[in-house]
């Protein structure tokens, strides 16, 4: 079992103050992993002091040295790239394909970042007065589990573009991803202080960070619940909060789409990540009445997601991060069943063969009720919820009802009619025909998944306090 006993302050590895530990188990059998020693408040305290401290110069920086900082991390990430990919499949137990995919979006963000910065005007004129934009001091930066590398990277290197420091939190679960983190930031040679990071839970670690008076920001990916007691808890000291929250995507088919094509799309595009997503498209809104034929095209192609070890590169769908989480599914299972949802595939208990690990079978719910709770709630999980509309109108209605509004997927023939929906529907992110991802775009949600902006231009703004100086 690897022992991690170290946290990253002041650019040294450093034994915590903390004596509690925590073991992880592997997902794919159950052995434990790793034990890691976790970080507590007082460690908190010192890592915000060395952020605090280091915020002094590294705010005073110019952007050419920021963008050298950047461009060494890039490289540094590049050249750990296999590391990183297999200690995400090992610990998370995230699939290879997306892995990659994770992975590669993680180091572009260093370079993305850099290049932004090249044409970014600090100190704009509006009206008849200049702006200076400033970092906006020290941040906390706390994420969850299902891409803990890759948050970090979008925060922190939007975090250093500005000009501010940090204090990273990922998530206990994360340990061996972020302790190669750690050494990844120590590698690029960052000035001491500016990029702080500490293995601890969200109980003493995140809530120090939360209620520090020294932190300027609070950047967050995490679940709505935890959002809300960390919003909550900024407002005493008026810390800006980016939320990025949970997600319960509808994925809309059109009556002119190619029904053949966009079946085995939208399945993918639910078990994403293994369906640990905030952006996996867990509701798929089809016409009411093509409701058979997508039945038979889902049982069709369902078999043919493979669900298992998530080093091969043709498994779909991996384990569950945890015992905890593998137990959350089985209970939306069975409460999908209960509330009256018709299991097309998938259903309750280990597929065969995989009974060591966290595994769960790619699941499918048909002619489900957009107010059952299976349709409402994040089941974090491969639990697709297929939903009939009856036109155009109502399948907006069902898309908009629901507490989150993170992202939303819609495939028709005709894209100019793809377009007109995107516009009536209450997300951050509408993806048309198979589209995923673009990193210069902003990214964040409308209603309960979250506020504020990642990515690009409005991700770096949100790293800055913009000041007038006016005459
Ligand atoms: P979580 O909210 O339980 O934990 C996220 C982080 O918050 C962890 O580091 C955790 O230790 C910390 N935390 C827990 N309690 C805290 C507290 N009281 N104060 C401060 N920090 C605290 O989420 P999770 O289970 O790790 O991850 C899954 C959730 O993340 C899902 O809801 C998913 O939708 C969401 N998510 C959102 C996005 C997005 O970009 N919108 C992306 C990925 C995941």
């Amino acid at each position: 079992m690897k022992i991690l006993d170290k946290i990253y302050i002041n650019g040294e590895f450093v034994t915590p103050h903390g004596t509690d530990t925590l073991t992880l188990n592997s997902p794919l059998n159950g052995e434990p992993l790793t034990q890691v020693r976790l970080a507590d408040g007082l460690d908190t305290v010192n890592a915000v002091a060395a952020a605090k401290a280091a915020l002094k110069t590294f705010s005073q920086t110019t952007k050419e040295a920021r963008i050298g900082h950047l461009k060494s991390m890039h490289a540094v990430l590049k050249r750990r790239r296999n590391e990183l990919i297999s200690v995400m499949i090992e610990e998370y137990g995230c699939p290879l394909r997306f892995t990659t995919l994770l992975i590669d979006g993680a180091i572009d963000d260093f370079n993305n970042m850099a290049e932004l910065l090249e044409h970014y005007d600090f100190t704009p004129r509006v009206g008849d007065s200049q702006v200076r934009l400033q970092p906006v001091g020290v941040v906390g930066v706390i994420v969850p589990w299902n891409s803990s590398n890759g948050f970090i990277a979008t925060k922190v290197s939007a975090a250093i573009a500005a000009g501010c420091t940090c204090v990273v939190k990922p998530s206990e679960l994360s340990a061996r991803q972020t302790a190669l983190m750690m050494e990844c930031f120590h590698e690029a040679g960052l000035p001491k202080g500016v990029v702080n990071i500490l293995n601890g839970t969200g109980a003493l670690v995140g809530t120090e960070i939360t209620e520090n008076p020294d932190i300027a920001k609070i950047t967050f990916t995490g679940s709505t619940a935890v959002g809300k007691i960390i919003a909550a808890g900024a407002v005493e000291t008026m810390k800006r909060v980016t939320l990025e929250l949970g997600g319960k995507s509808a994925n809309i088919i059109l009556d002119d789409a190619d029904f053949a094509a966009a079946i085995p799309q939208a399945l993918s595009a639910c078990y994403i990540n293994s369906g640990q997503a905030c952006i996996a498209a867990t509701r798929l809104l089809v016409p009411a009445s093509r409701l058979d034929e997508v039945n038979r095209l889902i049982s069709a192609a369902v078999g043919a997601i493979k669900v298992g070890n998530p080093a091969e590169a043709d498994t779909a769908v991996g384990p569950m991060v945890s015992q905890t989480q593998y137990a959350r599914v089985q209970d939306y299972i069975r409460l999908g069943i209960e509330e009256g949802a018709t299991l097309l595939a998938g259903g309750l208990g280990k597929p065969e063969g995989l009974e060591d690990g966290n595994f769960v079978k790619a699941t499918v719910f048909t002619d489900v009720r957009n107010d059952m709770r299976i349709a409402q709630e994040e089941i974090f999980g491969p639990v697709l919820c297929v939903i009939p509309y009856q036109d155009e109108a109502d399948a907006v209605a069902i898309a908009n009802d629901s507490p989150y509004g993170l992202a939303a997927y819609i495939t028709a023939a005709d894209k100019q009619r793809a377009y007109r929906l995107a516009a009536q529907i209450d997300a951050g992110r509408v993806c048309i025909n198979g589209a995923f991802h673009d990193p210069l775009a902003p990214f964040g949600g409308f209603k309960q998944s979250g506020y504020g902006r990642e990515f690009g231009v409005y991700g770096l703004d949100a790293y800055l306090e913009p000041k007038a100086i006016i005459g």
